[in-house]
C-alpha cells in the first residue's frame, strides 16, 4: 500500500516519548522555517503567544478563503488519491528526522496517479512578490523532503511558492480563480526553476533540493538543545518584528 509509511509515521507520532526544547514531542515545519528568521522570535511566540498583526490576520483570511475545499476524512482522501485521478489536496505530512517527529500541512499538493507531482505553498505579501525568502524556501522544500521520505513524491516533484499580493479583494472575489490559475500554469511547467509573473501574483517553481536536509538538521539541533538559540543580527527584521518591544536581544537601539 502506497501510504503504509505515512501510517507508520502517524503511529510513531502518537507514541513518541521524545522530549524536546519547550517540553515538546514534535516540531512543525513552519517552526523550522521561522528559525531562519530569528530563533528568539520563535521562542517569544511560544512563551508569550502569537501576536496578531494586520498582515497575519489578512494572510490567514486569504488562506482560509482561497484554499478551502471539500472536507473529507483522511481515509476517504487517501482512497481518492490512490484511485489515480488528479487530486488537489491539503493533508498533514509527517516524518522522522534525526529521531524527531516533524509535522506540517502544505497549502496544496497535486497528486497525479497517486503520487505528489507539485507541492504548493501560498504566501501573501505587500511588495515582495518576486523574492523568495529563506524562510519560505525552507518551508516549501521541507514539505517536499517529507513527501520523498514518505515515498509518495514524483522524482520530478515541482516545489512551487505562489506569492500573492496581500489584498482584501482576494478574500471575496478571486478564490477559485487564483487556485485554478496556479494549477493551469503549473500544468504547463516541465522545466524548473521558472518564475511566472501574473497580475498581483508571482509563482516560483523549482525542483526539489536534497541539500535542504542540512538546513533541517541545523534547525533540529536547537530543539535537541545541542546548541544555543541564535537570534537574528538583522536590523530590518527587528524593525518589522512584533516582539521588538519586549525583546531583550532586539537590534533596534532603544531610546
Ligand atoms: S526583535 Fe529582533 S532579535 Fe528580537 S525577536 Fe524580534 S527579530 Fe528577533
Amino acid at each position: 500500500m502506497r501510504f503504509s509509511k505515512y501510517f507508520e509515521f502517524l503511529r510513531s507520532l502518537s507514541t513518541s516519548s521524545q522530549r524536546l526544547r519547550f517540553n515538546r514531542r514534535y516540531v512543525t515545519v513552519s517552526e523550522i522555517a521561522q528559525q531562519f528568521y530569528c530563533e528568539e522570535k520563535l521562542r517569544l511566540s511560544i512563551i508569550e503567544g502569537k501576536v496578531e498583526t494586520e498582515a497575519t490576520v489578512l494572510g490567514t483570511l486569504i488562506h482560509e478563503n482561497l484554499l478551502r475545499g471539500e472536507e473529507l476524512s483522511l481515509e476517504e482522501l487517501l482512497r481518492r488519491i490512490e484511485s489515480g485521478y488528479r487530486v488537489v489536496a491539503s493533508l498533514p505530512l509527517v516524518g522522522i528526522i534525526d529521531e524527531i517527529p516533524i509535522v506540517g500541512i502544505p497549502d496544496a499538493i497535486v497528486f497525479i496517479n497517486g503520487i505528489a507531482s507539485i507541492v504548493i505553498e501560498l504566501k501573501t505579501s505587500n511588495k515582495w512578490l518576486d523574492t523568495v525568502f529563506k524562510t519560505e524556501y525552507v518551508q516549501a522544500q521541507t514539505y517536499a523532503y517529507l513527501l520523498h521520505e514518505l515515498n509518495i513524491a514524483s522524482k520530478n516533484l515541482i516545489v512551487s511558492i505562489a506569492k500573492l499580493k496581500r489584498d482584501p479583494e482576494y478574500v471575496k472575489s478571486k478564490r477559485l480563480e487564483i487556485l485554478k490559475e496556479i494549477l493551469k500554469i503549473l500544468d504547463q511547467v516541465s522545466i524548473t526553476p521558472i518564475i511566472i509573473h501574473k497580475k498581483d501574483l508571482t509563482i516560483h517553481c523549482m525542483p526539489f533540493d536534497e541539500s535542504i536536509i542540512h538546513d533541517i538538521k541545523w534547525a533540529l539541533a536547537f530543539w535537541k538543545m545541542e546548541r544555543e538559540l541564535q537570534p537574528t543580527s538583522s536590523l530590518s527584521r527587528c524593525l518589522s518584528c512584533e516582539y521588538r518591544h519586549i525583546c531583550s536581544l532586539c537590534n533596534v537601539r532603544k531610546v
